[in-house]
């Protein structure tokens, strides 16, 4: 029981440490700490140097490799047992195998990184809105004009095009030319974390019906009969699977977690903004923000998004992002 109860402690410890990360980083206060933070420990050298290898490569795979051992170890030959379907079953083996192909094709695209050779060509990809990408802005690291919605990644160094962001776990920037890798990629890793989590709990429900364990008594620290209840029921599967109940915990957290991220970024896809936009764009909304308002007293410049063009039109330029498209496009 102790057991137990430090487990759903630690799961509600991740839990709200995730979530208020997620509130409190756009409050200013923590930004500031966070500031503070790196000059202390000089992380403006150290994080680049963190973000740019592939140690999250590793820990991703080493990560999806262990949930699938135990899936395959374990979880399948009992499954099976109970007749489980075959098709249900090895469901996420072929989101593996497709997760793997996106997951390789976001890690080596080139997410759209701009050169002397093609500036001019990207400057006449998107229009500036004079709020939050300028005209004739230059890029200082890479002396190169910077083209509207491009961002220069100090991970990579170097100006990409429609940067989103640079993601740690496939160690590359994403941006125009591997948006559309990244959110299939994305995709199949939730639906394969949540199927896993569902065959997982099917197994668990499918065992306690079949052993008639919720009907089961049994004898209380009072030496009195009592009726099994929910609770005891998840300690006795805990301490008679534990890597199982344990692997359950594990992907229905990352289930969540990893389900929330996809709506939000397909929530970008759909209103045609990047990650950065986003977050930039919600500073320049911030009334509060004593920069912005510095800046409004100044000249009342306020950002709008202006490039949606409806959802399908949004999802095309995400999937379909060849340069011919875009020529064609600004014609
Ligand atoms: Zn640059
Ligand atoms: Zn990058």
């Amino acid at each position: 029981m102790d057991f137990l109860v430090l487990f759903l402690w630690y799961l509600a410890f991740i839990l709200v440490t995730v979530i208020l990360i997620c509130i409190c980083s756009k409050t200013p206060r923590l930004k500031g700490l966070a500031q503070e933070g790196a000059q202390c420990w000089d992380c403006k050298r150290m994080l680049p140097y963190l973000a740019n290898n592939h140690i999250f490569i590793v820990l991703h795979l080493v990560l999806q490799g262990t949930v699938y051992v135990e899936y395959t170890w374990e979880i399948l030959g009992y499954c099976q047992d109970l007749e489980f379907s075959l098709s249900y079953l090895l469901l996420p083996y072929l989101l593996l195998i497709v997760n793997l192909v996106f997951f390789t094709l976001t890690c080596v695209t080139n997410p759209g990184t701009i050169t002397k050779a093609d500036e001019l060509l990207f400057l006449q990809v998107y229009e500036f809105d004079n709020v939050m990408f300028p005209q004739n802005a230059r890029c200082s690291t890479c002396d190169l004009r910077k083209p509207a919605r491009s961002k220069h990644c100090s991970v990579c160094d170097r100006c990409v095009h429609r940067f989103d962001h640079h993601c740690v776990w496939v160690n590359n920037c994403i941006g125009a030319w591997n948006t559309r890798y990244f959110l299939t990629y994305l995709s199949t890793l939730t639906v394969s974390t949540a199927t896993i989590a569902a065959v997982s709990a099917a197994f668990l429900v499918h065992l306690v019906m079949v052993s008639d364990l919720y009907q089961e008594m049994y004898l209380d620290d009072l030496g009195r009969l009592q009726e099994m209840d929910f609770v005891l029921i998840i300690q006795y599967l805990f301490l008679s699977f534990p890597r199982i109940v344990f692997l359950l915990g594990f992907v229905l957290v990352l289930s969540f977690l990893l389900g929330g991220y996809l709506c939000f970024v397909i929530y970008l896809a759909a209103t045609n903004q990047t990650t950065n936009e986003w977050y930039r764009g919600d500073w320049t909304w911030c009334q509060h923000c004593p920069l912005v308002a510095r800046s409004q007293s100044a000249d009342p410049k306020v950002y709008r998004n202006i490039h949606s063009r409806g959802l399908w039109s949004n999802l095309g330029e995400i999937f379909l992002p060849a340069l011919p498209y875009y020529q064609k496009k600004k014609k």
